[in-house]
């Protein structure tokens, strides 16, 4: 039997937000990692924690070429769901701590490279997974090593440092980075900071599933490392207001496919973390179907495995990425309402509400009114196609832009 949520409105509360959340916890819809129902908890603390300082020193979040999620991986060409964040620059740039931690190890990996790995007190103890947690962990990959040679590398920054012993400071430097380690399809990268935060678990979902029982916690670690830094906004509205822009691309009638481009530009910041689409019946309200995507808690992805989670199902709504070009300001990345969805529903009004949240759990709701088949009038919508996010909670401070160069 499944409970019918209430239908979403525009001034969608976030109280009414979380009990949606659990009423789909209880319908057994969400991923192992999201069957704890701690994620509130989790963003909680990392509020308290958000640095304001910058991850590689003279760069922005303007540079960062991707984000966390689905996407079409540039040095692949493949659809894939991207754990961590990406900020062009250079070899040799300065990557510093966003925040306070212990140094926990330094390594290579043969896909992530050189990498820096440093450990985080969290806030406060959260349960998660039937476990408690104290700690998160960060991964710099990628980073320049020459080994010894004449060049300053990450060999040299961390040189004297002990595993487990060495502490660092917000804005220390811990690396240099680079483009070492190999794509998937071989190959190389290019310069670029891969950015991770791993809450809870220094084990990725791979090493889980290829290494059961020596240090098996059950889950993907990996939430989106945007949760480190405070949000700020370049654009003219002034800082403490996020935007992130979803425009109707394509209005469609039922049965056929409805796309909405979800962007964010230099002005932005890729928060954009879930995305809700209900299926209303406008004279009584009701929700015929509804479905959630959600990238930190793997909501309406498979996260059973890497393979699973890198195949979109494209049955319900989904991202369909595209590729990207090194530059933040033209990503994006579709949401696509399958005509099979809608299918069937033309004997009445509907309306298809996309309801999207932010890291934070900030949220705007977007509607389209699908119309009735046959297919004779064009789409009566009852959103403007350019629906905007204007989000004010939570977020107070600017980033300091001293390390702006
Ligand atoms: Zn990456």
């Amino acid at each position: 039997m499944r409970a019918r949520p209430q239908p979403l409105t525009k001034a969608f509360p976030v109280s009414l937000a979380r009990q949606l959340s659990l009423l789909l916890l209880s319908i057994g819809m969400l991923s192992s990692l999201a069957a704890n129902g701690a994620y509130s908890d989790i963003i909680d603390s990392f509020e308290l924690t958000r640095s304001s300082q910058f991850v590689v020193q003279g760069k922005t979040f303007d540079d960062i070429e991707s984000s966390f999620g689905t996407r079409i991986q540039s040095s692949s060409g493949l659809y894939d769901f991207h754990r961590g964040i990406d900020i062009d620059g250079t070899q040799g740039d300065n990557i510093l701590a966003p925040t306070g931690g212990l140094f926990w190890e330094y390594r290579e990996f043969s896909g992530g490279g050189h990498t820096v790995i440093l450990q985080h007190d969290l806030n406060n103890t959260i349960s998660y997974n039937g476990r408690n947690y104290d700690h998160y962990y960060t991964y710099y990959m990628h980073l320049f090593d020459d080994g010894g040679g004449g060049v300053a590398g990450t060999d040299d920054v961390i040189s004297g440092w002990t595993p487990q012993v060495t502490t660092v400071s917000a804005g220390d430097l811990i690396g240099k980075m680079g483009n070492s380690g190999t794509p998937p399809g071989g190959g190389s990268y290019a310069d670029h900071l891969h950015l991770e935060l791993r809450f809870g678990a220094r084990s990725s979902l791979e090493f889980q599933l290829a290494n059961p029982g020596t240090t098996q916690h059950g889950f993907d670690p990996h939430l989106n490392p945007m949760l480190l830094f405070t949000p700020y906004t370049y654009a003219s509205s002034g800082p403490g207001v996020y935007h992130q822009n979803a425009a109707l691309s394509n209005q469609a009638n039922a049965g056929s496919d409805i796309n909405f481009d979800i962007t964010y530009t230099n002005d932005d910041m890729p928060l954009l973390n879930e995305v809700t689409v209900s299926l209303e019946e406008i004279g009584s309200g009701s929700i015929v179907k509804t479905h959630t995507l959600d990238l930190n808690q793997r909501i309406g992805f498979d996260a059973s495995s890497t393979a699973t989670l890198d195949t979109a199902d494209t049955s319900k709504p989904y991202f369909s990425p595209v590729t990207p070009s090194f530059t933040a300001s033209d990503y994006k990345n579709e949401l696509v309402v399958p005509g099979s969805w809608t299918s069937g529903f033309g004997d009445s009004d509907h309306r298809v509400n996309v309801t999207l949240k932010d890291l934070w759990e900030n949220s705007e709701t977007l509607s389209v009114t699908v119309v009735p088949e046959p297919r004779t009038y064009a789409i009566i919508s009852s959103a403007c196609l350019l629906g905007l996010i204007l989000v004010r909670r939570r977020f107070s401070q600017p980033l300091t832009q001293t390390d702006r160069s």
